[in-house]
């Protein structure tokens, strides 16, 4: 039996829309000029995704990338509309330390801009590609700060082979750029078991790691740390009928395992824990100015 939340620690929901063939683990069987050309399936597997909030009546943040709002205006304003926050996943899905800075500025102010148009409503949050804000890309909070953003999302304080910042502090709060300005950051999340980090709180994490392991870590994370987890998936996570590539074991152990499971699994977390838009969390824990009905398309254009 599923029980209501049973403690009063509101987490992040957070969505990464954007679709199966735009996945770093996929990329080296996906040459980029050929996404126009794939089966298109975000639109669909997003709606599901917010069939499935509606249902469990939960609202989220959902970083849209900037190529598919693009090409799907429509399903961003639908999301606007059901109440979720629409926050800002960069334009190409390019790693960020793979990028100059100022092409990373660009693309950045491009999506940004966009979506601002599209919903009519100021973007506060970011969060790059593949958590690609590391050791070497860390000018990015600059950047971000420069392009009006007033939270990031980006920081996963693990290692990892493609990301990864060790030591980073585990918990939202003011993180210094170089510059020495700062901004918000809401890191994604890991528990602790037996001295060793585990990443729980989303993804493939939560796809391959058995259900009740991450209850147990975002139940530590909550009771035990008494922090908000994020919780991010994205909308090709519960499709396991997508156009399968064929990639290395170690990518498609990351990209197909327990597709099939997922959407289930999602719907067993949202009724066990408590969740709401990260800009709500964050504005609740006293770190953002704004509520989340403010921010309107005049103050775009003041933004500039
Ligand atoms: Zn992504």
């Amino acid at each position: 039996m599923v029980q209501q939340a049973n403690h009063r620690t509101v987490n992040a929901f957070t969505i990464d829309v954007e679709d199966y063939f735009q996945v770093a683990a996929l990329a080296s069987a996906i040459p980029r000029d050929s996404w126009p050309t794939r089966e298109y399936r975000v639109e669909r597997n997003t709606e599901r995704v917010l069939e499935l909030l509606a249902d469990k009546q939960v609202r989220g943040t959902f970083f849209v990338l900037g190529w598919v709002a693009e090409r799907s205006p429509g399903l961003v304003r639908r999301i606007a509309e059901a109440g979720h926050e629409i926050a800002c996943h960069g334009f190409s899905h390019r790693l960020i330390y793979t990028q100059s800075q100022n092409e990373f500025r660009e693309e950045t102010a491009r999506a940004k801009s966009h979506l601002e148009e599209t919903i009519g409503k100021r973007v506060l949050g970011y969060r790059a590609a593949s958590f690609s804000i590391t050791r070497d890309s860390l000018w990015a909070l600059d950047v971000l700060l420069d392009l009006g953003f007033e939270y990031d999302s980006s920081i996963f304080p693990i290692r990892h082979d493609r990301y990864g910042l060790p030591g980073a502090a585990p918990e939202p709060g003011p993180i210094s750029a170089p510059s020495g300005r700062t901004l918000i950051e809401f890191p994604m999340s890991a528990a602790t078991f037996f001295g060793v980090q585990v990443p729980v709180s989303g993804g493939g994490y939560f796809r391959i790691l058995p259900y009740w392991l991450t209850r147990a870590g975002l139940r530590q994370i909550n009771e035990h740390k008494g922090r908000p987890f994020t919780f991010y998936l994205h909308p090709w996570e519960l499709d396991p009928a997508q156009p399968r590539f064929a990639v290395g074991w170690l990518s498609r152990f990351r990209h197909y395992t327990n597709l099939e499971r997922c959407e289930a699994r999602l719907a067993r977390a949202l009724g066990e824990f408590a969740f709401a838009p990260m800009r709500e969390v964050l504005a609740k824990l006293g770190f953002l100015k704004r509520g989340h009905n403010e921010g309107s398309p005049s103050e775009i254009v003041a933004a500039g």
